[in-house]
């Protein structure tokens, strides 16, 4: 494993830590076409064989997308669109938006995806293989 990566929103009510199982340099951001990723300018990062841990003070923004299976989770106060989670079957599955990261990172260059193009059950099988497992969203406090 690497050393972990951080970001979050702007105002720090979302943050992440995530740690990823290969090299930065390995990784390729998928920048989703659907309009609602489109418009955010987002690009989305996960690891099945990483970690990832959400730590959120206060509720944040939720919006449901992709067949109203993922949720979108923003900064309910600055706005920034941070991660997208996905749970099934009792786990919690996300890929983080890589502009939420606090600095820049050498991914790979990134790649146009189109889950649109993905049946309900398709997006979810796809998603539960790809995206980060057993995240952990905390509260603050904790
Ligand atoms: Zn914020």
């Amino acid at each position: 494993m690497n050393a972990p990566l951080h970001g979050g929103c702007h105002c720090g009510r979302v943050a992440f830590e995530m740690t990823l199982s290969k090299p930065p340099s390995d990784y390729t951001p998928r920048a989703c076409d659907c309009d609602f990723c489109r418009k955010h300018g987002a690009a989305w990062l996960s690891d099945a064989r990483g970690a990832l841990r959400v730590r959120l003070r206060g509720d944040p923004l939720v919006y449901r997308q992709g067949s109203a299976q993922a949720e979108f989770i923003a900064c309910a106060h600055c706005a920034v669109l941070v991660f997208v989670r996905h749970e099934h079957a009792g786990r919690v599955h996300a890929a983080v938006n890589v502009r939420a990261l606090d600095g820049p990172v050498a991914f790979a260059a990134e790649q146009p995806a189109s889950p649109q193009t993905l049946a309900p059950d398709q997006k979810r099988e796809r998603w539960t293989q790809v995206w980060f497992a057993d995240v952990r969203v905390v509260d603050a406090d904790d």
